[in-house]
């Protein structure tokens, strides 16, 4: 039965555009957020769309480095038992990135939330691999939410900040929030279209 059931939701998004590149027919549907991500006990109701072979591929890999990297930083409360839990068996099948992340882990000193200096590890980390994940995400519920592509002509850019540079988009936010409604030039260029289909 679980079979039929995967069959029925596969052929929900064949057929359809691929949602990432907007471009190639899908073959099946992705979970926006890898599950990979997520405790097993945390990975019900996750958002899929459309998705074609060459976009599945180019987000595995990303996912694949990414499920094993990101729970050494990770805040969330499920973070160390993610790390202890899922990340030594995905390190146990990729020998070459362990290899990598043993040979270059280094010491550094970070301050603490009093501004005290305390030691810990550092391990290298491919940022661009996170933003080139994030803008195929951020197409991923674009699509999920509104049925809508982003066609040539638009593009999805993502950057990683420091807490610093955090702290100044804020501000920049914040300001731009108390300026009186007129659109910036940036909203009178943004027109979605819906797709067909839906
Ligand atoms: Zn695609």
């Amino acid at each position: 039965m679980i079979c039929h059931i995967g069959e029925t939701v596969s052929k929900k998004f064949k057929g359809l555009r691929c949602a990432y590149c907007a471009v190639r027919e899908a073959v099946t549907g992705d979970h926006i957020f890898a599950r990979e991500f997520f405790l097993p006990s945390a990975r019900a109701n996750l958002p899929k769309a459309p998705i074609c072979a060459e976009c599945n591929n180019e987000k595995s890999k990303l996912e694949h480095y990414l499920t094993t990297v990101l729970p050494f930083g990770g805040r969330h409360p499920d973070a160390s038992e993610n790390l202890a839990s899922m990340v030594p068996k995905r390190l146990g099948r990729n020998v070459r990135l362990h290899r990598h992340l043993k040979e270059k882990q280094k010491v550094v000193f970070v301050p603490d939330k009093d501004g005290k200096l305390e030691d810990t590890i550092a391990i290298p980390f491919e940022g661009e691999k996170l933003e080139r994940l994030f803008s195929m995400i951020a197409r991923g519920l674009i699509w999920y939410h509104w049925h809508v592509y982003l066609e040539d002509g638009y593009e999805v850019q993502t950057r990683t900040v420091t807490a610093l540079g955090l702290r100044h988009y804020d501000e920049v936010v914040s300001q731009e929030r108390t300026r009186p409604s007129q659109p910036e030039p940036w909203q009178r260029r943004v027109r979605l279209r819906r797709c067909s289909g839906h």
